[in-house]
């Protein structure tokens, strides 16, 4: 287990580096004219250091789940607190990476232009990148192994490419958590296990990941934590004892099996 004291916490203002807390307690969201809440009843806690997979069928809530917590979408009731504050007060603490068909992929922008947007937050309204903005956006493309790409236009890339060109704009935003909604779609499998194993080395330097995830067969290999969902939260806590078969069960009926 991986503690924020042995490592580095990018963007943490704290300087005893504290493990940060995310509590998340009966968190329920209700898209407008729907009947039902897509989610209800979401309750755990996690601490930066540490990958955590959002599992379940589709529909299951995990996209809604992910938007709530980036604060995309209000919820009914419930709150997220992060270190025992509403999150919405350290917006810039968040990056979110939208699922791939919601993202824009015809605005012409190149892979830097991409990843200067994550330091926007930071420069204020009129303001310009400076020596540190510069860094950071020069350190993300190298952490990302997508330097020799940056003056690329977004639309040429490759899917495993633009997912990097992604995450390179949440690095850049120094940001403490990132929320990642299915991350491996259109990845092959030697792409989503460097991914995997990326996701993984962005928590050990200090940062909390949370994405959707869809295969079961590898989950406990690039995530600490799963939360498995169908509308309700149907089981949370370690990988190897979450998806053991009677929550996957709990969560998927027999199409998981
Ligand atoms: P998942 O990401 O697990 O596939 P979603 O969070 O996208 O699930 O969807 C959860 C539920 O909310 C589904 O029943 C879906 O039909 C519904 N839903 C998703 N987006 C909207 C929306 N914009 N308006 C109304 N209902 C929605
Ligand atoms: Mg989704």
């Amino acid at each position: 287990m991986v503690n924020c004291r042995d490592h580095v916490c990018w963007g943490a203002a704290d300087p005893n580096h504290h493990p940060h807390e995310l509590l998340v307690r009966r968190l329920s969201a209700t898209y407008a004219r729907a009947e039902r809440p897509a989610i209800s009843g979401i309750s755990f806690s996690i601490h930066c250091g540490h990958t955590l997979a959002i599992m379940g069928p589709n529909g299951a809530g995990k996209s809604t789940l992910l938007n709530v917590l980036a604060g995309i979408m209000p919820p009914d009731e419930g709150e997220v607190l992060w270190d025992g504050h509403p999150l919405h007060n350290t917006r810039r603490e968040v990056a979110w990476l939208p699922q791939r068909s919601e993202m824009d992929l015809s605005f012409p922008i190149t892979v830097r232009e991409l990843v200067e947007m994550g330091r926007y937050p930071a420069l204020g309204a009129w303001g310009s990148m400076g020596e540190h903005d510069v860094n950071m956006v020069n350190k993300a493309l190298h952490t990302l192994e997508i330097d020799s790409l940056q003056r690329r236009q977004i639309a040429e890339l490759s899917g495993g490419q633009l997912q990097r060109a992604f995450l390179a704009r949440a690095l850049a935003q120094e940001a403490h958590i990132l929320l990642l909604d299915e991350p491996f779609t259109g990845l092959d499998a030697p792409g989503a296990h460097s991914l995997g194993l990326l996701l993984g080395e962005l928590a050990h330097e200090g940062r909390l990941v949370i994405a959707s995830y869809h295969d079961i067969s590898n989950a406990s290999q690039y995530f600490d934590s799963v939360l498995l969902l169908h509308c309700e939260q149907r089981a949370y806590g370690r990988s190897a004892e979450t998806l053991a078969p009677q929550n996957i069960n709990r969560a998927y009926g027999a199409v998981g099996l």
